[in-house]
């Protein structure tokens, strides 16, 4: 069997990634981190996202299998990030965005490897991009090539991560969800999954829940914008 496994964090790209996923393969597990977030409404959002997906899409819930959380508070406890700690999001001296949990994708694929290892999975999929703003080393299709061979290598066996994302931009991601689930998907992603890097969901925008200027939901908004406009034009 076809199977594979979905690193799920409850964002715009894993709303996307995961319906991806459940229209490649024949059996998609889930997996999510909980690694000391500043904010856990990512982790109740994740849940929400993805039993609408599964609701409203019953040919996609036959193939769904067990959602995963695994607990990495270690990683929260060692970062000093603006995503584990209140801190005021900024560049740091390296030129990164605070937002950077160093090693956090790095660590979530061998985790998620791991877990497959256990499940009979060897296909991870992952909603890393290029085209993110923050230009995270660790989204680089070329960390991510080098960590799937390590991995490979240590797990004896053929473990491939796929990326639909990773070079689209996020009006392009958009396209994507459509393609694959149309309005109905749409909606659900706006409505259910979380990007704001503050945890605010006061306020609902035409692209969804959020603060409406923080980084994360900057990105959301302009990219919500541009696919709007390339839809109505
Ligand atoms: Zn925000």
């Amino acid at each position: 069997m076809n199977k594979a496994l979905v690193l799920f964090s409850g964002g715009q790209d894993s709303g996307t990634c995961l319906p991806w996923a459940l229209s490649h393969f024949d059996h998609v597990e889930t997996i999510g981190f909980h690694y000391g977030q500043r904010h856990d409404v990512e982790m109740t959002t994740r849940e929400r996202l993805r039993r609408d997906i599964l609701k409203v899409f019953p040919k996609w819930a036959a193939k769904a299998g067990p959602d995963h959380i695994i607990n990495l508070q270690a990683l929260g406890e060692m970062s000093e990030t603006s995503l584990t700690r209140e801190r005021e999001i900024t560049l740091n001296e390296e030129g990164l965005p605070t937002t950077f949990v160093p090693g956090r994708n790095l660590i979530f694929l061998n985790f998620a490897a791991a877990l497959g290892y256990r499940r009979g999975i060897t296909r991870l999929v992952g909603g890393m991009c290029e085209a993110d703003f923050s230009g995270y080393p660790d989204c680089r299709k070329e960390t991510l090539d080098a960590a799937m061979t390590s991995i490979s290598l240590g797990l004896d066996g053929d473990y491939k991560l796929e990326t639909p994302l990773m070079f689209l931009d996020k009006a392009g991601a958009w396209a994507l969800a459509h393609e694959l689930g149309g309005e109905a998907l749409i909606e659900i992603i706006l409505e259910q999954s979380h990007s704001c890097y503050l945890g605010v969901r006061e306020t609902r925008y035409d692209w969804g829940y959020g603060c409406g200027s923080c980084p994360a939901c900057a990105l959301r908004r302009e990219g919500w914008a541009d696919y709007a406009a390339k839809r109505s034009g």
